[in-house]
C-alpha cells in the first residue's frame, strides 16, 4: 500500500539575502540562510558584506534567536555550511563562533579550509574600525573547528543528517550542497479518507522517509580556464536553493570579452601606456594571468619586450593554492600540468617594489585589492591614472563608496579625503569576468537535478520575479523568492509504503 504522508515542513530564513538592494551581477551581500528541514537547524553560508563598516555587515542573526550573552547557538544550529570562500559567503564565520559562541561542527571543501583565513585576515587588516570586528586569533580558533570534505564525499552529521558536496566552478574548492534529513516515521499517518495505525512490529522495517535540499552557493554551469562547470545528478531534491545574481541576464561569448580585454591591453601598451588590472587575489586574477600569459607567447618577441607583473604577496600565494589543489581545476588544466606548471607562467613575474611602477616604459600589472579601495592597486592607481595613455581594465564588481565604483561610474574627479582630490584621465575599461550562472545556467541546473520546489535567493528583486514566472511556465515547478528577513515554508509530501494489520483494514 502506497500512501502519502503530508505534514512534513522545510522551512528557508533568509537571514542576509545580500544583493537584494544591491542590484545583480553584485560581488557582495550577506549569504546566509536558516534551513529548518525534518527537525533540524543548518545554517548555509555565513557571509559578510563589504560594503558596510557597521553592523549591518553581518547577517541579523537575531532571525535566529535575540541577542543575548546566554543565547546558545550551539544549541540551535545542527551545523554550518560554508559553499566557498569568497567573504560574502564566509566572511560572518568568525565573528558567529568566536563573539558569539557557536561551536558546532562546520563543513566546508579543503580548499575553502585553506583560503578561506587568509582572505578573512587579509579583509581584517583593511578594516578601518578593526576594533569591532573579530580578531586574528579569532580567526585561527574558527578555523580550528571546520571540517573539511572533499567533493562526492557524504558526510554523515548525526544519524539524520547527511551532507555531500558538489563541484560549483566558480571559484576554486567552490561546492553546492546536498543535505538529507531523514525524517521519524510517525506511528499514524493521515491519508485523505482515513488514518491508519502501524504495527509496532512493522515500524523498523518501514523505509524512512527523508527530506532533502541542495543548497548552491555561488555556482558557473560554463567551464572556464582554469575551472570546469558546475556538476550535480539527478538527486531530485525537494528543493532547491539557488543563486540568482545573473537571473535574467544571458552573457555574451566569453570569446568576445576576452578579446576585448587582450586588445584594451595590447593597444594600451603599443602606445606607450600602462595597464593596471586590479584583481582579488584568487579566482578572476588566475583565469586572466592565464589568458595573458598565453597571448604574450602567441604575439612574439615585440610584445614580449613589455613586461606583466603581478603584485607580491596573495597572489603568489594563491598560485601555490592552485597548484596544491589542481584535482580541483578543470581537464585541460590539470592535462597541461603534465608537461609544465600552468601556473608557472613565462611572461608574468611578481611586482616586488613600487619603483619598478615607475619606469618610463609601458607595462602591464595585476594588482590587490580588486576594488581599487587600499593596498597595492590604490597606490598604483594614482601614481597612473593622471596619464592619459595610462588604462585601467576592472575586471570585477565594486562596493558603492570605494574608488573603484567611482572609476566606473565615470568619475572624473575622485576625492580620496577631505583635501585631496584625484583627477582620472586614463582610460578605463569594465569587463566583468565574474563566474555566476546566467538564466541559461540556472535553468540547466534545474533541468540537470530535478528539483521538486525552487527557492530563488541573492539577487534583485524585480529579476527573481521574471525568473520565478519563467521556472513555473517552462518547468511547471513551484517557486520562490523571498526577501531579506523573510520565512518561505515549502509542505513536502512524502510517498511511502506502509504495512497495516489486515484486521485494522
Ligand atoms: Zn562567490
Amino acid at each position: 500500500m502506497k500512501y502519502l504522508q503530508h505534514g512534513n515542513l522545510a522551512t528557508f530564513t533568509i537571514i542576509g539575502g545580500g544583493r537584494t538592494t544591491l542590484g545583480a551581477g553584485q560581488d557582495v551581500g550577506r549569504s546566509c540562510v536558516l534551513l529548518r528541514m525534518g527537525g533540524k537547524h543548518i545554517m548555509l553560508d555565513c557571509g559578510m558584506h563589504m560594503g558596510y563598516n557597521d553592523d549591518r555587515r553581518f547577517p541579523d542573526f537575531s532571525y535566529i534567536a535575540p541577542y543575548h550573552p546566554s543565547t546558545n547557538y550551539t544549541s540551535m544550529i545542527d551545523c554550518v555550511i560554508i559553499s566557498h570562500f569568497h567573504l560574502d559567503h564566509c566572511g560572518a564565520l568568525p565573528f558567529f563562533t568566536e563573539c558569539l559562541g557557536y561551536d558546532g561542527p562546520i563543513y566546508m571543501t579543503y580548499p575553502t579550509r585553506k583560503i578561506a583565513p587568509i582572505l578573512l585576515e587579509d579583509f581584517r587588516k583593511i578594516m578601518i574600525t578593526p576594533d569591532s570586528f573579530f580578531t586574528e586569533a579569532d580567526i585561527k580558533n574558527c578555523m580550528k573547528k571546520v571540517i573539511p570534505v572533499d567533493v562526492n564525499q557524504a558526510i554523515q552529521v548525526d544519524p539524520q543528517l547527511t551532507i555531500r558536496a558538489y563541484y560549483a566552478g566558480h571559484v576554486l574548492g567552490a561546492a553546492m550542497f546536498h543535505i538529507q534529513v531523514t525524517v521519524p516515521v510517525t506511528n499514524s499517518v493521515s491519508c485523505p479518507s482515513a488514518s491508519f495505525t502501524f504495527h509496532p512490529f512493522n515500524t523498523p522495517r518501514l523505509p524512512h522517509p527523508s527530506l532533502t535540499c541542495v543548497y548552491t552557493g555561488d555556482y558557473n554551469t560554463t567551464p572556464d580556464r582554469h575551472l570546469g562547470p558546475a556538476q550535480i545528478d539527478r538527486c531530485r531534491p525537494d528543493v532547491l536553493v539557488t543563486e540568482t545574481t545573473y537571473a535574467t541576464y544571458t552573457r555574451d561569448s566569453k570569446r568576445t570579452r576576452e578579446q576585448a580585454f587582450l586588445e584594451a591591453c595590447h593597444q594600451t601598451v603599443a602606445q606607450g601606456g600602462k595597464v593596471l588590472i586590479p584583481v582579488f587575489a584568487l579566482g578572476r586574477a588566475q583565469e586572466l594571468c592565464i589568458l595573458v600569459d598565453g597571448y604574450w607567447e602567441r604575439m612574439g618577441r615585440e610584445l614580449q619586450k613589455v613586461p606583466v607583473y603581478f603584485s607580491a604577496g596573495l597572489t603568489e600565494k594563491a598560485n601555490e593554492y592552485y597548484k596544491l589543489f589542481l584535482q580541483w581545476t578543470n581537464e585541460s588544466l590539470r592535462e597541461s600540468f603534465v608537461e609544465r606548471n600552468p601556473f608557472d607562467f613565462k611572461h608574468i613575474r611578481p611586482f616586488t617594489h613600487m619603483t619598478q611602477a615607475d619606469a618610463p616604459t609601458p607595462m602591464v600589472l595585476f594588482a590587490t585589492p580588486g576594488m581599487l579601495h587600499a593596498g597595492t592597486s590604490l597606490n598604483i592607481f594614482l601614481k597612473w591614472c593622471s596619464n592619459p595613455l595610462n588604462a585601467v581594465i576592472l575586471p570585477g564588481y565594486c562596493v558603492p563608496g570605494t574608488v573603484g565604483a567611482r572609476v566606473l561610474a565615470g568619475e572624473r574627479i575622485i576625492p580620496l579625503d577631505r583635501w585631496t582630490n584625484v583627477e582620472v584621465r586614463c582610460k578605463v575599461y569594465n569587463l566583468s569576468f565574474s563566474a555566476h550562472a546566467d538564466a541559461k545556467g540556472i535553468m540547466s541546473l534545474i533541468s540537470a537535478c530535478e528539483p521538486k520546489n525552487v527557492v530563488l535567493i541573492h539577487g534583485e528583486k524585480s529579476k527573481m520575479a521574471m525568473l520565478k514566472e519563467r521556472i513555473v511556465k517552462e518547468k511547471g515547478i513551484p517557486c520562490f523568492d523571498p526577501g531579506n528577513g523573510t520565512t518561505v515554508t515549502i509542505e513536502v509530501a512524502r510517498d511511502f509504503v506502509a504495512r497495516v494489520d489486515r484486521e485494522l483494514i
